[in-house]
């Protein structure tokens, strides 16, 4: 096997990849990223997960006709974070892959809380740690939190996993002749308005020189080639 370029990375894993049709959990819907993140950890790679939970709720686009308050509706989403932590450990679990959730917010019994100490111990033990709960607070999303436990962990890259091959000069799914960039610099990226992240955990990332890469889940074995620094996807960098 290739040598790895990157050694710890933090996966940016949307609620929306635990589903087949974009709401609730099919446990098929993961199997093809479960099976890249085996093979990648087998090369010595360290692998953080921060999940999302739009299968199941986000607060900021729910329509709850002014009647949930969009911080209550938030953590609804929050907690909709938890329920896929959970689904997606048993997953990885069941593929015998060693894993523990820290959560924002600990559930006695059923979620420990996180703290990047013990996350980078379980790291370093060789366990994925899948990251819950969002930051904890609301009117941000888990692109935030992505951002932050990225920084906290020291992790080497934010990858973010989509379902389109990486950034391109306009949306390809409606236009033909949008091109794609294999990189960009931070301030590009902004300068030209493309949607990487939230712009906040964005410029976050800019400013604590995080690089993202971004790249198609369903391109079979593209989470190694990136790791081995292959060309697949877009880098953001510096
Ligand atoms: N959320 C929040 N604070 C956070 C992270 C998430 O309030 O730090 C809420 C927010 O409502 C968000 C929802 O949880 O829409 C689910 O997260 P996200 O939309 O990021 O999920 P994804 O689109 O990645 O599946």
């Amino acid at each position: 096997m290739s040598h790895l370029t990157l050694k710890r990375v933090l996966i940016k894993l949307s609620g929306e990849s635990l589903s087949t049709d974009g709401f609730g959990i099919q446990v098929s819907a993961v199997q093809g990223i479960v099976n890249d993140i085996k093979e990648a950890l087998s090369s010595g790679v360290q692998l953080a997960i921060v999940i999302g939970g739009g299968n199941i709720l986000r607060g900021g686009r729910a329509n709850f006709q002014n009647q949930i308050e969009r911080s209550t509706a938030d953590t609804m989403g929050m907690l909709a974070t938890m329920i896929n932590a959970l689904a997606l450990s048993d997953i990885l679990t069941h593929a015998g892959i060693d894993n523990e959730v820290l959560s924002s917010r600990g559930i006695d019994g059923v979620l420990e809380c996180t703290n990047p100490k013990r996350a980078k111990c379980y790291l370093n033990e060789g366990k994925v740690v899948i990251f819950a709960g969002g930051t904890g607070n609301p009117f941000v999303t888990t692109d935030s939190t992505a951002t932050l436990r990225a920084i906290e962990i020291d992790a080497d890259a934010i990858l973010k996993v989509t379902t389109v091959d990486g950034v391109y000069d306009k949306d390809p799914n409606k236009h033909d002749d949008a091109v794609k960039f294999d990189s960009l610099s931070f301030n590009e990226t902004l300068k030209r308005e493309l949607a990487v992240m939230d712009l906040g955990s964005f410029v976050q990332a800019r400013d604590f020189n995080v690089p993202i890469c971004v790249f198609n889940v369903n391109n079979s074995g593209a989470l190694l080639r990136v790791l081995q620094g292959k060309r697949e996807g877009t880098w953001v960098r510096d």
